[in-house]
């Protein structure tokens, strides 16, 4: 065994995908509801990114930020065309990272030191990113933490301080079984950062590039953050993330303080345009799709509570949640568990039709009707 043992993995051996679909290497053929969590969201394969990406490999595959490219460019305006409330963009490569950077813009921007994050939220597995992870288990592992970082629950409005420097949270708390909360809670949230000076973060590495329905969940009930954090999607699966900087924060940043070597490389920046592209004409298909997936999902017999929005769901069950991910699996579809025992996630990619749910709610189906109930859901 060469690799480190550290991945809890299915009974599942990939050889390719295609849209909604993979095929196992005996060539058995899977409906994905979880599409390598919620990274693969334009579909496996999609064309129009496959040839983005082949054509870049072709042309240059990296060169750092030394040097300008016209496509780097071209790729973060279009980013920014949809976050029209936002200034600028940094690029890094994976989801912690991002939230690394977002957590030290705020503090830099602010000079003050503290932060506060949500029960229930996950930011990544670096230093800071776990410390501002609102899962004990996690932060445990992980000790000595970095300090200044306190926890409220996600709902409550917290009490800040003048030595706040950032608030921090996932709009719909993913690992935590695809938690949201009310409009008015997000509405009354800015203000009081607002009034406070205080930088309001959300991490949308989940929800961001489409997953709930609009580009992004900032922008949501009027309500705009001050840094969003991406990561996932946006590249359809070739690594990268981005953080979108307000102009206030932008304004002050100078040279040299941020930074990562493959950050906006010339082939994840091709990805990121072309996912862009694709992402922009699925949206109507999250929104109408994802009801019509959660409207179901509720009918079944065993599900007890369906949560999230558009393509991020969580289905609370009666029966635990780790045997009905393998009896569907057994069945030929994949899905999702969760932090939260007896809650499977559905995050499919936004291509996902009528025509798949039904496939879905009718497996689902099958499987509840023999699954014993979990002690501890019932
Ligand atoms: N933030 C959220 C909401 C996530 O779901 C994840 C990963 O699952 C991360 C951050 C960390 O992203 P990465 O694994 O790319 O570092």
């Amino acid at each position: 065994m060469s690799l480190l043992r550290t991945y809890k993995t299915l009974p599942l051996e990939l050889a390719r995908g295609e849209d909604v679909r993979v095929w196992d290497t005996a060539g058995r053929e899977y409906l994905d509801l979880y599409a390598g969590h919620a990274v693969c969201s334009t579909g496996h394969c999609h064309p129009h990114i496959v040839k983005a990406v082949q054509e870049q490999v072709g042309r240059l595959i990296f060169y750092s930020n030394v040097a300008a490219f016209p496509l780097r460019e071209e790729a973060a305006a279009l980013l920014l065309k949809h976050a029209p409330a936002f200034h600028a963009a940094l690029f890094a490569n994976s989801g912690a990272e991002a939230n690394e950077n977002a957590l030290k813009m705020a503090r830099r921007h602010t000079g003050r030191p503290d932060v506060v994050a949500m029960e229930g939220g996950f930011h990544g597995r670096t230093a800071g990113a776990i410390s501002a992870t609102g899962i004990e288990k996690y932060r445990k592992q992980s000790e000595p933490l970095v300090p200044g970082i306190t926890f409220v629950p996600f709902g409550r409005i917290p009490p800040l301080t003048e030595r706040t420097a950032a608030v921090i949270l996932e709009p719909v708390q993913s690992m935590a079984g695809c938690r949201t909360a009310p409009p008015e809670y997000f509405r009354e949230l800015r203000e009081l950062c607002t009034r406070n000076g205080t930088v309001l973060i959300y991490d949308e590495v989940q929800t961001g590039i489409g997953r709930t329905g609009t580009m992004f969940f900032s922008g949501r009930h009027g309500v705009d953050a001050d840094l969003v954090t991406l990561a996932k999607a946006i590249g359809s699966g070739i690594p990268l993330s981005a953080v979108l900087v307000s102009k206030a924060i932008a304004d002050k940043v100078q040279y040299g303080e941020y930074g990562a070597t493959f950050g906006a490389g010339p082939v994840a920046m091709a990805a990121m345009k072309a996912t862009l592209e694709v992402v922009d004409g699925l949206l109507p298909n999250v929104v109408e799709v994802g009801r019509y997936l959660a409207k179901c999902s509720e009918r079944v017999r065993g599900v007890r509570e369906v949560r999230g929005l558009g393509f991020l769901l969580g289905l609370k069950l009666e029966a635990e949640a780790p045997a009905v991910q393998r009896a569907l699996l057994e069945r030929g579809v994949i899905v999702g568990t969760a932090d939260e025992p007896g809650v499977i996630r559905l995050l499919p990619p936004l291509t996902l039709s009528h025509v798949h749910v039904d496939r879905f709610v009718r497996t689902l189906g099958e499987v509840l009707r023999d699954a014993p109930a979990a002690a501890e859901a019932r």
